[in-house]
């Protein structure tokens, strides 16, 4: 142990011993084949341990950073999981949830081999099957969709992606348009809020060279980017920079910040746009940042139509536009006082071009027009020119990195009409929460459900359309749940899958964690360990616990089988890159791509004497580029315009001709640049290449009145909500820093630590309703309730409670489904599609290979307070608006502790409610070219069929009901839907029958 490294990857001398000893954070890499250290578990006496150290990633984010696993070179045991030091994006460091990796790999619960169900639907019945069996059960029912030109009969619904470009890859080699996701329940409100300006989905603050940070939300301690960006914004603390966080609950990161903003839910709008007026009224904006970078001619085209078309006169129009936001207003609208708003304006002009800010979920998925509040966020960043700068946010394709894999396919042929709706022409992504919906209504079968690492039925809303719809074999044929935990919704399936956990499988992925950019490399260890020690392994199952595989390999394996003689066109597309006609091998797949697709790697391998793989094998990433160099990528300039006009008024750069099989996944086809006092640009993704304050694009599809970002009243607008009748707006949405989704529920010390979530109200709420900490509180939704227990504290906002979507978990036998670890036994009763859940225990000890498992000494499980909750979604992004009005009081005699009740004929209603505010796709296209999609066919596809094309013009905006109606049309009353207070539940089902 002669060497090493320090967090920061300096040696440091340790002042103690020799003198060329350093102390020492982690392994120098050059020992990593062969480790030794004394085993922990076995002081006070030293017993050396041999490890062989492999890098892998972490899968329980989508942060990916780097983990080290320690493989027992004896035993082939893994041991324990650390952070990788020369990963650039994690930088060696992890939250809980890395090293607990450990718990899900040991843990006694977990699946260890394929199972088919035996019996009903849900009637837990299970039997072993092999991969064999599974694989040609599967390979046949896709060979029957693909061969009779049925390729959406073959569904792939996603949760946790965790890897870049595979999934979308295969699903492009079997010609199908279904890849289905979560997003629309995570972030869709966020994405299209950003999409809508730039393009470009996400953020990427630089947050650790930045002055002022604002966040919505508790982005820090809980939103996508966990530890990468805590640690940055930390850093940047250190160095003086200040924090602002907007949340209506004192979260871990408002209780760290400089400035904590309690807004009312929905309303942070106002206070963003407020910032906005000071800015703009005290001259504070970035002239010439928004002269050159903003579409602000096609603003005055529309807005100020035959003014002059000079700055100086946008700059009259938005103040204009912008001026009924004052300080004043926002006060009135938000409950943060008038001076703070304006203080905080000035920070962001002092911080300027160091001005970071990001919203993700929070705000922008919890609100109907949530997406616009990200448009406001946004607009900030953009007066005070924060944009691809020190400091500043870029787009997030800035910093990350995509490598093209071995054979591209083409585009699909074909549009998933259930997954892309006409009624939702700009929804950002599927329409994943109406899928339960469209079943049951009788739109769509599915012959083939790929569920993976999904689990609708409890972390989706309406979990009890999930149950009914997935249990009915006539709606869905197949059902096969590729998880690496069971599930609420395994239960459901016809084959539970195991699939490995992040030291069990490949993935490539690169996120956008910090001004730069890096590739990762996920790889189950255990195998690489033992190919490394001579011992081949041919499957990553034969490597893993039980029968464990990995998707990758799972994937490659089917698709040859459902082309079996290569007639249906897919089996090309896994040959080998090396082995003429023969079927890739995973390794192969990787090898390719980093001999010829990642930029620099060959190289840096080479200057180790290592082959580009071997290199990725030994440090699971590589750094693409470093941080600081990929600032003002829109300036870039475009010399090759060959074959282009330039054209509007923002003087886009525009090819005369573009392939219409291959459109990128965002922007149009056509565009190359814009031109900026006569050079051409790079510019941005959106359809003129500049930020488009003005979205045209919102405007010719049907909502002028959003086409600039603008402050609507959310469906849990204050004046929606009236305390003397019990309402309040439950906040749901917030994470617990150490728990996951569903798959924390089997890491015994991520649910040691946190196994609880009260309902938390202010001591006036709770005095109003009645309620002490530890009281049971009955929480009604507009489709049942729940029962959970209160905690009073002034953590969160007045008129406003809340409780983390993390707990409830369940399960409906002793010994099968969800993990022991942090489930409920409950019983589940159903009557006309309606269910109540009641426990029958709570978390209880039991004995297992895992001593720890008889020393639980919790026993909450939690409330599953999602499954009450309609669906909501919003009819521009698509987003499912979480924050719910519900009436709070305390619980009724007969009620217990989690219990929960569903209606599901009130679940339908208030579904279609909902999708009535939608403005559908009425000529010619289903959906814009340009906007994003993950996955997108040939440009054909987007045809509407001219039988189908409402008459008129694509434009709609004539008639259009005010923004503010939408509230007011999906509002409801708690009185009206469970009867008068006291009327206890199954009393209103009789009335209602
Ligand atoms: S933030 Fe935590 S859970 Fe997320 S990838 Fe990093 S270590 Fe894993």
């Amino acid at each position: 142990m002669a060497g090493g490294i320090d967090r920061k990857g300096a040696r440091r001398p340790t002042g103690y011993g020799p003198k060329d000893r350093v102390l020492e954070s982690y392994p120098p890499i050059d020992e990593w084949d062969s480790w030794t250290e004394y085993d922990p578990g076995a002081w006070p006496r030293k017993v050396k341990r041999e490890y062989m150290i492999v890098p892998t990633v972490c899968f329980n984010c989508e942060s990916a950073c780097g983990l080290t696993a320690y493989v027992d070179k004896q035993t082939l045991e893994i041991r324990k999981l650390e952070g990788n030091p020369h990963h650039p994006g994690s930088r060696g460091r992890n939250c809980a949830k890395g090293p607990a990796t450990i718990n899900q790999i040991n843990d006694p619960e977990r699946i260890l081999y394929p199972q088919r169900r035996r019996g009903p639907r849900g009637g837990g019945g299970w039997e072993r099957v092999s991969w064999e069996h599974v694989l040609d059960t599967f390979a046949e029912k896709m060979h029957d969709a693909f061969a009779s030109n049925r390729p959406n009969d073959v569904m792939y619904f996603v949760g946790r992606p965790g890897e870049d470009g595979f999934a979308d890859r295969f699903l492009e080699t079997w010609g199908c348009d279904g890849h289905n996701s979560h997003t629309n329940v995570c972030s869709s409100g966020g994405r299209a809020g950003y999409g809508f300006w730039s393009g470009t989905d996400r953020p990427s603050p630089d947050y650790a060279n930045a002055k002022f940070t604002l966040l919505i939300s508790a982005h820090l301690e809980s939103g996508h980017y966990f530890n990468p960006h805590a640690q940055r914004i930390i850093e940047s603390k250190h160095r003086g920079a200040k924090v602002a966080v907007v949340d209506p609950r004192l979260s871990n990161t408002a209780s760290m910040a400089d400035y904590w903003l309690p807004t009312w839910p929905g309303t942070e709008g106002a206070l963003l746009l407020a910032i906005a007026k000071v800015l703009l009224d005290e001259d504070l904006y970035d002239h010439d940042f928004v002269r050159n970078w903003v579409n602000w001619r096609t603003y005055l085209t529309h807005r100020a139509p035959g003014t002059e078309p000079t700055f100086a006169n946008f700059i009259l129009e938005l103040r204009r536009e912008y001026g009924q936001y004052t300080p004043e207003f926002a006060e009135a609208e938000t409950g943060v006082p008038a001076a703070t708003v304006v203080a905080v304006a000035h920070e962001i002009a002092a911080a300027a071009p160091a001005f970071s800010s990001h919203i993700w979920r929070a705000a922008a998925a919890g609100n109907l027009h949530g997406w616009q509040i990200t448009r406001s966020l946004w607009l900030l960043n953009v007066l005070t020119g924060s944009v691809g700068t020190e400091g500043g946010v870029s787009p997030n394709a800035w910093n990350k990195f995509i490598p093209a894999p071995w054979r591209e396919p083409t585009a699909n042929l074909q549009w998933n009409e259930i997954n892309w709706p006409r009624e939702y022409p700009l929804a950002h992504n599927e329409m994943s929460i109406l899928y339960p919906h469209y079943l049951l209504g009788g739109r769509a079968n599915q012959a083939l459900l790929f569920t993976r690492v999904l689990n609708p039925v409890w972390t989706f809303p309406d979990g009890y359309s999930w149950i009914r719809a997935l249990r009915d074999e006539s709606r869905v044929q197949l059902h096969g749940a590729m998880t690496p935990t069971w599930s609420e919704t395994a239960w459901w399936a016809d084959y539970v899958l195991p699939m490995g956990h992040g030291p069990e499988r490949h993935d490539t992925h690169s996120y956008e964690t910090h001004a730069g950019r890096w590739l990762g490399f996920r790889q189950p260890v255990r195998r690489v360990a033992m190919e490394k020690l001579g011992q081949p392994v041919e499957f990553t199952y034969e490597a893993n616990p039980g029968e464990v595989w990995e998707e990758g390999e799972f994937w490659i394996e089917v698709s040859w089988r459902a082309d079996p003689d290569g007639s249906l066109g897919i089996r090309q597309y896994y040959e080998s890159p090396y082995r003429a006609g023969e079927k890739i091998r995973l390794e192969e797949y990787y090898r390719w791509m980093f001999e010829n697709s990642v930029p620099g790697l060959p190289a840096k391998a080479a200057a180790e004497g290592l082959e580009p793989l071997a290199y990725m094998r030994k440090y699971g990433c590589v750094e693409i580029s470093a941080p600081g160099s990929e600032y003002a990528q829109h300036e870039s300039l475009v010399t090759d315009t060959d074959e282009t006009d330039i054209r509007g008024v923002e003087q886009t750069v525009t090819k005369r001709s573009f392939d219409p099989g291959h459109l990128p996944l965002t922007g149009r086809p056509d565009t190359v640049a814009t031109v900026v006092d006569g050079v051409a640009r790079r510019g941005f993704n959106s359809p003129s290449r500049k930020l488009e304050l003005y979205s045209e694009t919102l405007a010719d599809w049907g909502w002028p009145e959003f086409a600039t970002p603008t402050y609507a009243r959310s469906h849990v607008h204050h004046s929606l909500i009236n305390h003397e009748h019990g309402e309040y707006v439950l906040l749901p949405t917030y994470r617990l820093p150490t728990l996951i989704h569903t798959r924390s529920g089997n890491a015994k010390f991520l649910t040691e630590l946190a196994h609880t979530h009260p309902l938390l109200v202010c001591p006036e709420d709770a005095e109003r309703i009645g309620l002490a900490t530890g009281e049971l509180a009955r929480v009604e939704t507009e489709i049942g309730y729940f029962v959970i227990k209160a905690m009073v504290t002034e953590g969160i906002r007045p008129g406003v409670v809340a409780a983390s979507h993390h707990m409830g978990r369940w399960r409906l036998k002793d010994d099968q489904g969800t993990d022991r670890w942090s489930s409920a036994l409950v019983d589940m009763t159903e009557e006309d599609d309606r269910v109540r859940f009641r426990q029958i225990s709570g978390v209880q000890p039991w004995k297992s290979e895992d001593s720890s498992s008889s020393k639980v000494w919790w026993s909450d499980a939690g409330v599953h307070q999602n499954i009450t909750f309609p669906v909501h979604p919003d009819p521009v992004s698509g987003m499912h608006c979480w924050h719910q009005k519900v009436r709070v009081r305390p619980a009724l005699p007969d009620d217990r502790y989690a219990d929960i009740y569903v209606d599901g004929h009130r679940a339908a209603e208030v579904a279609r409610k909902w999708e009535s505010l939608t403005r559908p796709a009425t000529g010619d296209l289903r959906r814009p070219i340009w906007l994003f999609r993950p996955v997108k066919p040939v440009l054909d596809a987007y045809s509407l069929p001219q039988d189908e094309r409402t008459q008129g013009a694509r434009s709609r905006t004539a008639g259009h009901r005010s923004s503010s109606d939408l509230a007011a049309q999906v509002d409801w009353s708690p009185a009206e839907v469970w009867g008068p207070l006291g009327t206890p539940p199954a009393a209103i089902i009789r009335r209602r029958e």
